[in-house]
């Protein structure tokens, strides 16, 4: 019987969570109960056939353990999930002594699962339970490393927040080897090598849509409708995901600090052309002096170049800083999981 873990960030929410887990449940079940997995057979649309069954004794095709990973929330939803932890033992919940981010909450995740199958999955039923009978066919029948989703829509999205996202991953495409595809959610099904892989990636500065394509291994993508929050409200705000933006790019390319190194030699070039105009023209003429304006101009630019580019240099080195402090990616406090290292 293969095991499969789903790895649930949650931070605030309280609301979400039960509606969440029912969603789950019913899927399990459906996954566990159908005979020779029809489930799968039927959640893609299409009738599949030839899917391997070694169910065990109790004829559960599956063995499902859910990691709750309570991101400091501020609400109830430590109590909620205590709650459903006690009702049903595939739940287990740890518990982070704060907020320390959804790149934390997945790493936590991967850390602590053992399982032949692990997910990611959000908490608010953006990443629709309802495709994991399909993304487990795909699977155990085809050969793939992974199954990632992606949303191809953004309705019910700010149109400015879609404008953005889109012109990042048209940027982070360009100017990295990461490989990000527009539209990708974090919730992916990944095989065993797949998770060691990333575990073994144990940089503070984390960006998961970068990881997933730097490791590389096949993955299939699954398209889907954008699915709206069932409770509780979004996380992210515009300069929240700026930051996260700019953090993706810092962290897979090197490209800004190349542009801060041309730019540095254009300028030198273009002053040293313009010095030797200077020169010629006071030989050849004896002007006065003049241009004042312009000149002012010119330094306002340069000056405003120079910060530019110590700015994209700061940036590099305060990442270099924290990775250098190695602190740990995050401190778990409370637990109902055996083993887990609770400082990682
Ligand atoms: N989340 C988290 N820590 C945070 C922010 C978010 O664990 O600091 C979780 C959140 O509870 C949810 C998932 O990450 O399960 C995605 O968050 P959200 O729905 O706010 O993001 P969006 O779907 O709007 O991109
Ligand atoms: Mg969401």
């Amino acid at each position: 019987m293969k095991k499969v873990n789903l790895i649930i960030p949650c931070y605030n929410e309280e609301e979400a969570l039960p509606l969440f887990a029912g969603e789950l449940n019913k899927v399990m079940e459906q996954l566990n109960t159908a005979d020779d997995h029809s489930a799968s057979r039927q959640s893609g649309g299409t009738e599949i056939s030839g899917i391997k069954d070694d169910r065990d004794v109790s004829g559960q095709a599956y063995e499902f353990e859910i990691l709750l990973i309570n991101d400091g929330s501020t609400d109830a939803t430590l109590q909620v999930m205590q709650d459903i932890c006690t009702k049903d033992s595939r739940y287990k919940y740890l518990s982070f002594s704060r907020n320390f981010g959804k790149e934390a909450a997945m790493y936590a995740g991967f850390c602590n699962s053992d399982g032949d199958y692990v997910a990611v999955m959000d908490a608010d039923m953006q990443d629709p339970p309802s495709l994991l009978p399909r993304m487990l066919h795909c699977l155990e029948t085809e050969d793939y490393d992974s199954v990632a989703t992606r949303r191809v829509t953004r309705l019910g999205e700010p149109p400015i927040r879609s404008f953005f996202a889109r012109a990042f991953y048209k940027l982070i495409n360009k100017i990295s080897d990461a490989n990000v595809v527009d539209g990708a959610r974090d919730f992916r099904l990944m095989k065993r090598n797949m998770v060691d892989a990333i575990v073994s990636m144990c940089e503070s500065n984390r960006f998961s849509k970068g990881i997933f394509g730097w490791i590389g291994f096949k993955t299939k993508w699954i398209e889907f409708e954008n699915v709206n929050r069932i409770a509780g409200e979004t996380k992210w705000n515009f300069w929240g995901l700026l930051k996260y933006a700019i953090d993706g790019i810092i962290n897979f390319s090197e490209t800004p600090m190349s542009i801060a190194s041309g730019l540095g030699v254009t300028c030198t070039a273009i002053s040293f052309i313009m010095i030797l105009f200077i020169i010629i023209r006071k030989l050849a003429f004896g002007d006065a002096v003049a241009g004042w304006p312009s000149l002012v101009c010119i330094i306002l630019f340069v000056a405003g170049l120079q910060f530019l580019c110590i700015g994209i240099m700061g940036k590099y080195l305060s990442k270099t800083y924290m990775e250098v402090k190695k602190r740990p990616h995050y401190i778990i406090s409370e637990t109902n999981k055996e083993n887990v290292e609770k400082i990682n």
